[in-house]
């Protein structure tokens, strides 16, 4: 059987014949924010154009969970074929110093990185974006109105640099910015600036193929201890995926990512597999700091979505729901800005966002305050352990889904506003 996570996903157009044409949009990363965004323009007609700077299929440092929001928005964009072979997952187990919570945790889903991402961007081809990976991009200074002799000047160009080759300077009506955490092709604008916050953790992660059987498929198990966390679950196919967040100062004090990881598993008493060795193979991969924002989020003809527009500690698992919630928020807007450009459309895009995934961070945001203090966390661990129903409001918070009557009326709003 061909194993589609696997299977290479090649560009349907390179660069010489992208840089022919005049795109109505530009959308920039194919993480889900990137690869949602384009999906649902091009099915509105809009000649789209997704740029990805790896070759597809990717891994990517996650802990590979969809929760029911995720679903629930990729269902109401008639996108469920993407996560049919996931994992039903049904049971949270953390443990702290040796103390255990158990919850059940219906409604969620794991699966690769690579899997999950590469049936979006087939799901883009599908509805006619052309994919253009293997290339960075890069958003070019605005030019100004005097520059190009216009009122309004009319598009906004982006760099694109092939592995190998020399960069073209691709053009587009509208671009949006999907790049994730770094948000690297924003660099150098000086319409944007980034902040990082100084105590933020930083993501590491592996997925390892032979795991001890302690770690059923269907559960997430997660281990909090002094210098960060760790959640680990089986995949689709039966591998362990690990993602962690770390304090780099324990990182540095352990002496590598995989001895960090190895600490937090051990001290919280789950079983410590031999990836978690120094002699182990599997590859660890790293992330800049977790937890950081970006100002403003859209600017002349440009906008910021997913990971690249903020991003806070993912202990409660929802990135790819802000991801994708952020996607299908933005694309009335830049439908509008595509065929007629308005200052106001970047502040509505601030407020939009806002109130899309901006609000939902702030409760992310105070957990992972408490996540640095493993003696709070295991006392709370045994209060909730003995009374299980104190977890029921904040995991129903978490995983409340958007009613779809709101997100349509909150589109139409937008329309409205920008038209
Ligand atoms: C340790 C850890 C665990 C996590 N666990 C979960 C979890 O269990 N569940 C969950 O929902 N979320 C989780 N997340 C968060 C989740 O991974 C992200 O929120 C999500 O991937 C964001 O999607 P995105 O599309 O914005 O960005 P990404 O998925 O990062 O995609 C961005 C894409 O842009 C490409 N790119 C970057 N720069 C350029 C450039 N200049 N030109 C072209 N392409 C470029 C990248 O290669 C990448 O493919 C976790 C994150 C971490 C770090």
């Amino acid at each position: 059987m061909t194993n589609i996570a696997h299977s290479p996903l090649d560009r349907t157009i390179n660069p010489d014949a992208a840089a022919t044409k005049e795109w109505d949009v530009i959308v920039i990363g194919a993480g889900p924010a990137g690869a949602l965004a384009a999906t649902l323009l091009a099915r509105h007609g809009v000649r789209t154009l997704l740029i990805e700077r790896k070759k597809f299929p990717r891994y990517k440092v996650c802990g590979a969970c969809l929760n029911p929001v995720s679903l629930a928005i990729l269902r109401s964009v008639q996108l469920e074929h993407t996560f049919t072979s996931g994992v039903a997952l049904n049971g949270f187990h953390l443990q702290s110093r040796g103390r255990a919570l158990k919850l059940d945790l219906p409604g969620s889903l794991s699966i690769s990185r690579e899997r999950f991402d590469a049936e979006l961007v087939r799901a883009a081809i599908n509805a006619g974006v052309q994919f253009l990976s293997e290339c960075i991009a890069k958003v070019l200074p605005a030019r100004t109105a005097d520059e190009l002799n216009l009122s309004h000047p009319p598009f906004r160009d982006v760099d694109v640099k092939p592995d190998g080759a020399a960069s073209r300077v691709l053009r587009a009506s509208i671009v949006i910015a999907a790049d994730g955490l770094t948000h690297s092709c924003l660099a150098g604008l000086d319409e944007f600036s980034s902040s990082v916050k100084e105590t933020s953790r930083i993501g590491a992660g592996v997925v390892i193929p032979d795991a001890p059987s302690f770690y059923q498929a269907g559960r997430i198990y997660m281990a909090v201890g002094r210098g960060g966390y760790a959640g680990l679950v089986r995949l689709e196919d039966q591998r362990l995926n690990i993602a962690a967040a770390l304090d780099s100062g324990y990182v540095r004090d352990c002496g590598s990512l995989v001895e960090a990881a190895r600490r937090i598993v051990a001290a919280a008493g789950f079983p410590v597999l031999d990836a978690l060795s120094a002699e182990s193979t599997c590859e660890w991969h790293g992330t800049p700091a977790l937890t950081r924002s970006t100002m403003p989020l859209a600017a002349h003809r440009l906008f910021v979505v997913g990971d690249a527009a903020g991003y806070v500690e993912p202990f409660t698992g929802e990135g790819i729901a802000w991801a994708l919630a952020s996607a299908k928020s933005v694309v009335p807007l830049v439908q509008c800005a595509s065929l007629q450009w308005d200052d106001l459309l970047k502040r509505t895009w601030q407020s939009d966002w806002m109130q899309a995934v901006g609000h939902h961070q702030v409760w992310c945001r105070r957990l992972a305050t408490l996540l640095r203090y493993p003696a709070a966390v295991s006392t709370i661990t045994s209060i909730v352990s003995t009374c299980p129903w104190l977890a029921g409001p904040v995991v129903r918070s978490l995983n409340r889904v958007p009613e779809p009557a709101a997100l349509a009326l909150r589109s139409s709003t937008t329309a409205r506003k920008a038209g």
